[in-house]
């Protein structure tokens, strides 16, 4: 009896509770509502400032994203190699290699296209023609993983572009670095022609990026 304690502490302890939850749920919502926005920061994230909405990259490591995985640009690198034609996709694998040698790291990033591929990279004015190597399986496009287009890679004179240009040329094939009016180092290719009724038959490859 006298161990038991008096409802009253009993009622006042549930009170208490009960004020301590509601406490407790009230804190926990705001954030879950501030989760919910695009690009709003975690819960417990350092508090945005004016200053990072021009430089994302440069605000908190922590709420950066993860870096994409390495092997996923390989593995489509992979995927896009093996939509080219045999002839030429030999030479592309040659032409890696000799880039690997050099210390690159190249990756195939686009191979056969279908032409509704190819009409959106006209319209974003990625490419010049309809009538592409990309069609018919007979072109390829190259980067150094780690560099893309960005930075140093910008420059079409940076060394990536001219030694894929060197590797290119020494299997026979032509680099659009060379060509006069539209300068795309990124592109190798085979032969100048390319059969369109044929590149039109082929169901849609799976693409990389
Ligand atoms: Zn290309």
């Amino acid at each position: 009896m006298s161990s038991k304690p008096p409802l009253k502490t009993l009622i006042a302890a549930l009170v208490a509770l009960s004020v301590l939850l509601g406490m407790v749920q009230a804190d926990a919502s705001p954030p879950k509502v501030r989760t919910l926005k695009r690009g709003a920061p975690a819960a417990g994230a350092r508090k945005p400032t004016p200053h990072d909405k021009t430089r994302p990259k440069a605000a908190s490591p922590r709420a950066a994203k993860p870096k994409p995985d390495p092997s996923r640009a390989v593995k489509a690198s992979q995927a896009a190699l093996a939509t080219l034609d045999e002839d030429f996709r030999a030479k592309v694998e040659r032409v890696l290699e000799a880039l690997e040698a050099k210390g690159w790291e190249p990756v195939v990033v686009s191979g056969r296209r279908t032409r509704e591929q190819q009409r959106k990279i006209l319209a974003a004015g990625r490419s010049r023609t309809l009538h592409s190597h990309h069609l018919c399986g007979r072109a390829a496009d190259i980067m150094d993983r780690r560099h893309g287009w960005k930075g140093l890679a910008s420059d079409p004179n940076f060394k990536f572009w001219t030694d894929l240009g060197a590797a290119a040329r020494a299997q026979g094939l032509v680099w659009g670095g060379d060509w006069r009016k539209f300068k795309d180092v990124p592109h190798i290719q085979l032969g100048p022609k390319c059969d369109l009724e044929v590149a039109a038959s082929p169901p849609p490859p799976a693409q990389g990026r």
